[in-house]
């Protein structure tokens, strides 16, 4: 299989395009119509680049919400999944371009490409609805753990690798935080995997992507204790899989440990570094190329 020829494939504009398109403010609750219109959007990019759609439908606080399942053979094709998600919601007042268009982008991207590898029919696409803490109870990864519920249930079994904001990036020292307790670089300048202790195989996956896309700077983290002892590492829709015992990570530019603009009316497009989204692109693709079946 020639990796190499899938990698070229990438194509910045359409990252570009796709973020552009749903940064507009999208909350379950006080845009309930918008968010539904951004499901059209993924939906019908989904139909275009040849996948089934299905909906994993469910109410919460009077109204209907949907997760978003693209296969290209149908949801019952297959028990073994390799998932790719990203949560297609935002937080209240925020056009969320970082948190998480970017992810929403990335994750179609891929979709457009890897179509025409065999891997394809292994995976399992999800736009997540309801990532972000709601109006009335501040709950949050709402549609993930709906998803998780259900299909572990049906006896699916899942390796489900999660994009939670992936467009912010900057190269001037100091501007990287960390989570209390944890060492790392100052620098905003990678992308992080974050994994727990049940991870490792899919933190090995990526450690050897490295290999193929040198221009990204890659760091793979290892969480102790499903991420109770540092909580902003299970801040997404990775956490209920790490729940269910599924192997999980997180892809994430750290969010509000490096985006200043993190959950304001300020994650905006123009704040987003396209090149960085494009090596993030790359990752994930060679990641599931190198997938072992
Ligand atoms: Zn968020």
């Amino acid at each position: 299989m020639d990796i190499e020829k899938f990698i070229q494939e990438v194509e910045q504009n359409n990252l570009k395009n796709i973020v552009q398109s749903i940064s507009i403010p999208r909350h379950g609750w006080y845009n309930y119509e918008v968010l539904s219109s951004v499901a059209n959007f993924v939906e019908e990019k989904f139909r275009e680049y040849g996948y089934i759609v299905e909906i994993n439908e469910f109410s919460y606080n009077g109204k209907e919400y949907k997760n978003i399942i693209a296969t290209l053979k149908g949801i019952n094709s297959n028990k073994d999944w390799l998932l790719i998600g990203a949560h297609y919601d935002s937080a209240i007042g925020s056009p969320g371009a970082d948190d998480n268009a970017s992810g929403i982008a990335v994750m179609l991207e891929v979709a457009r490409i890897i179509r025409k590898s065999p891997i394809a029919e292994r995976i399992k696409f999800v736009a997540f609805t309801l990532e972000e803490p709601q109006a009335f109870d501040l709950k949050f990864i709402i549609g993930s753990s709906q998803f998780v519920k259900k299909f572990k249930k049906l006896g699916h079994r899942y390796k489900a690798l999660i994009l939670e904001s992936v467009g912010y990036y900057s190269d001037v020292k100091g501007s990287q935080k960390l989570p209390a307790f944890t060492k790392g670089p100052d620098v905003g300048n990678f992308l992080g995997v974050v994994g727990n202790g049940k991870s490792n195989t899919l933190l090995e996956l990526f450690e050897k992507v490295k290999e193929y896309v040198p221009s990204i700077n890659l760091i793979t983290y290892k969480a102790p204790m499903n991420g109770w002892l540092a909580l902003e590492t299970r801040f997404s829709d990775h956490a209920p899989f790490w729940d269910a015992g599924f192997q999980a990570v997180m892809l994430t530019d750290t969010a509000m440990f490096r985006n200043p603009y993190y959950h304001t009316s300020q994650d905006t497009p123009d704040k987003l570094n396209f090149p960085f989204m494009e090596d993030v692109t790359k990752a994930l693709l060679v990641a599931v190329l190198i997938s072992p079946a």
